[in-house]
């Protein structure tokens, strides 16, 4: 059974966003439909273990199911298939399994094309301990923001002459605004007191610098929350030396791709790591931070609490709180207890055996 230790560490996992470009759903009651992409490897099997663990918890959740391979549409312009964008478009929220992109020439990153079709300009990455799974730190409690749109990822790239190219580190104000003000949303909606802006502006004094001014300016309107700035190169090494400083961290693209994951190992690495992308008018896709895991598909290996974690998250941003701590809660329980666990968490379980032991502390919970 859940013990009480576990419930503050539910309260603590993931708010609710707020999103400065639209107000966010909130739940009226009623089932709700939310698009679910299961993904490819390993996807349909934790998404199949989702979808039972929500029955079990009796969550008013139906689930559109959609395909996300990405499609040649008119012109040859690669696309998501029309029915998933209809699907996201009409239902705003949607929980996302792993996507695999085919290694073929021209093909492009299927998360990238989704991150272009949504605007999902702000990635949120909570890292938090798991009571019961050893891991390189305890009590990490601590949430990456990235900016999801430019910044070195803005693909935009060319040769000069040959042997010389050249990338593109784009920076725009109003990306940089936007980013900045959903941190301090974020940090003020889920209790979070100290907000850090990771950067180089000391070497890119314009793009990060621009970045970095954006930060203070919103800072300015959120005196609630203290603002720190810091070079990454010292956020690196402090988060390993002394993570206590930390609480919520603000960064450009690439600093927020490489910073996550390093928070992602301090509580156990990817296989227990989600993340949630906010994007423009409303929507919200909610992930496990983990690949395809090719090497285990299809033979009932995969662990399943990514996803799941992911699955809470977006119960909380559908303000389905009691729902969302019953399953976490119930999550959590079944790692403590440490009976039935898969193999990546130590023990020898089934996927299905794990999540049957979710649905047993789940169904006791009642
Ligand atoms: P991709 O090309 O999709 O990124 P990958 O194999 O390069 O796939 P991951 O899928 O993240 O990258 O896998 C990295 C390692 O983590 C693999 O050994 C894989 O088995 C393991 N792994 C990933 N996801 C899970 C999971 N849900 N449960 C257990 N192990 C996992």
């Amino acid at each position: 059974m859940a013990g009480p230790a576990c419930i503050p560490k539910v309260s603590r996992l993931l708010g609710a966003f707020s999103n400065p470009k639209q107000v966010t759903r909130g739940f009226a009651g009623g089932v709700q439909t939310m698009t679910l992409i299961p993904g490819d490897g390993t996807g349909p099997e934790i998404s199949a273990s989702v979808m039972k663990i929500f029955d079990a918890a009796k969550a008013p959740v139906q689930w559109e199911e959609r395909n996300m391979s990405a499609i040649k549409g008119p012109g040859g312009k690669w696309m998501i298939p029309p029915e998933a964008k209809e699907s996201m478009d009409k239902n705003k929220t949607g929980l996302k399994g792993p996507l695999k992109t085919p290694i073929a020439a021209g093909h492009p990153s299927v998360n990238l094309l989704l991150r272009k079709t949504f605007d999902l300009y702000a990635n949120v990455r909570p890292c938090v301990s798991i009571e019961g799974y050893k891991s390189p730190y305890t009590d990490v409690n601590i949430v990456t923001i990235r900016e999801n749109t430019e910044g070195e990822y803005s693909g935009i790239e060319h040769v000069i002459v040959d042997g010389v190219v050249q990338s593109i580190k784009l920076i725009t104000e109003e990306a940089s605004n936007c980013i900045a003000e959903f941190a301090f949303k974020y940090a003020r909606n889920n209790h979070h007191s100290n907000m850090t802006a990771a950067h180089k502006a000391s070497i890119m004094r314009m793009s990060d610098g621009l970045f970095l001014q954006k930060c203070r300016e919103v800072a300015e309107n959120c005196k609630d929350t203290k603002f720190n700035e810091m070079y990454l190169d010292t956020v690196c090494l402090n988060v390993v030396q002394d993570l206590s400083q930390f609480d919520v961290l603000v960064m450009p693209n690439l600093y927020g791709d490489i910073l996550s994951d390093l928070c992602a190992g301090l509580i156990g690495g990817l296989g227990v790591t989600l993340s949630g992308n906010v994007g423009a008018n409303g929507i919200a896709i909610f992930e496990s931070v983990h690949g395809t895991a090719p090497d285990i598909a299809g033979k009932d290996m995969a662990n399943p609490t990514a996803l799941l974690m992911g699955a809470v998250m977006m119960l909380r941003h559908m303000r389905m709180h009691d729902y969302a701590a019953k399953i976490a809660t119930a999550c959590f329980a079944t790692i403590k207890d440490g009976k039935s666990l898969t193999k990546d968490l130590g023990g020898n379980a089934k996927c299905s055996d794990f999540t049957d032991e979710i649905c047993c502390q789940v169904k006791d919970l009642d």
